[in-house]
């Protein structure tokens, strides 16, 4: 380690004040390109916070054997979705890795052996929230993948480790959806374009609201035993992916904290946009 490093490692240890945490629902890949509500509270997000050091994202689209997290340097923009125009395909999300805060992350960790991974980069799950959030794409991000094979109950106590990360700059964003059926999307009026546009079935809506109530009311319990909340909400989460990032979130959620949501808009049917800030 050069002196360069070691300066760069003493500054990244700094305490800072602590960084609030965010779930966000990502929904379409389009929204990294359009001006839409969605893409516009995102923005008013990078526009609010603190600049944070880093950027530690937990996304439903990188799902792996094991815990894994990114330590690319430049980690590539993945296009992880087919079906849509070319300029999505040509957009690009140029941020830097973070070797510091992968390492930060594994030393934290201490239940849970986390590999390091080049193979990995930034998919649409984390690159598409975070272009109109920090447009400049300066800010240091790094991916941790969810252990498929970890049960909902392992991903909030490995969650609840993240905590000190809170304190040296870092924001943690999970990025998901809390209720996503693709299998069961409704258009009303038949066309793509008409994506966003507010609908939302009764069991969605139903599911979304016992989602919102419980995050409310603390009930971290009955969101992790979720397999057990009844048929609406079987159908919000018919695999766990788009969920578990907003167990992450809530698992760093002190009592004390502030809950705020945003987004909370059903579309398509069968997802919610329904995303939230927890800050002191
Ligand atoms: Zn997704």
């Amino acid at each position: 380690m050069d002196l360069k490093d070691l300066n760069r490692l003493t500054e990244n240890l700094e305490h800072t004040e602590k960084m609030p945490v965010l779930f966000v629902g990502h929904g379409s890949p389009m929204n990294a390109l359009e001006d839409n509500q969605f893409s516009r509270a995102w923005r008013e997000i990078g526009k609010t916070l603190t600049r944070p050091k880093a950027i530690l994202c937990i996304s439903a689209h990188w799902e792996t054997k094991g815990t894994q997290i990114t330590v690319n340097q430049q980690p590539p923009t993945i296009h992880d979705f087919g079906g849509f125009p070319r300029a999505l395909f040509e957009t690009q999300y140029p941020a830097p890795g973070s070797q510091w805060l992968a390492q930060a992350t594994k030393e934290t960790l201490k239940k849970t052996t986390v590999a390091f991974s080049d193979d990995w980069g930034l998919d649409h799950g984390c690159w598409s929230i975070l272009k109109p959030m920090f447009p400049a794409a300066d800010i240091p991000v790094v991916q941790l993948s969810l252990d498929y094979a970890k049960s909902a109950q392992d991903h909030y106590a490995l969650a609840q480790e993240l905590a000190p990360l809170r304190e040296k700059g870092v924001l943690i964003v999970g990025s998901g959806n809390l209720v996503h059926n693709l299998r069961r999307v409704v258009i009303p009026s038949g066309a793509m374009s008409d994506f966003n546009q507010p609908f939302g079935l009764d069991w969605a809506i139903e599911a979304n609201e016992l989602f919102k109530k419980l995050i409310i009311e603390n009930n971290h319990k009955s969101l992790i035993n979720y397999k057990a909340l009844g048929s609406a909400v079987q159908l919000a989460i018919p695999t766990p992916e788009h969920y578990l990032p907003a167990l992450y979130v809530l698992a760093l959620k002190e009592e004390s904290e502030t809950l705020t949501f945003f987004n909370d808009v059903p579309l398509a049917g069968s997802l919610t946009m329904t995303s939230l800030t927890i800050a002191g």
